[in-house]
C-alpha cells in the first residue's frame, strides 16, 4: 500500500462539479467554493423542473439568446 505524504493528516476530497480538492473542513464542503454549490443546485433544479413539466419540444423555440 503507498501512502501518499501530502495528505498527511489534511483529509481531503474532490468537488464533484470541478474536480478540485476540497479539504473536509471547508464550510463548503463537498463543493470547493459557493459557485460550484451554486452550480450542482442548479443542475438538481433543472433535473426536477425537467421531471415535474411535460417535455414539449417546439424547434422555433431553441435558444436563439
Ligand atoms: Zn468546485
Amino acid at each position: 500500500m503507498r501512502r501518499s505524504c501530502r495528505s498527511g493528516l489534511v483529509l481531503t476530497m474532490k468537488c464533484p462539479i470541478c474536480h478540485k480538492e476540497v479539504k473536509l473542513d471547508d464550510p463548503y464542503m463537498p463543493f470547493c467554493s459557493d459557485r460550484c454549490r451554486i452550480i450542482d443546485l442548479g443542475n438538481w433544479a433543472s433535473e426536477k423542473y425537467v421531471i415535474s413539466t411535460p417535455v414539449e419540444k417546439h424547434p422555433e423555440q431553441e435558444e436563439e439568446d
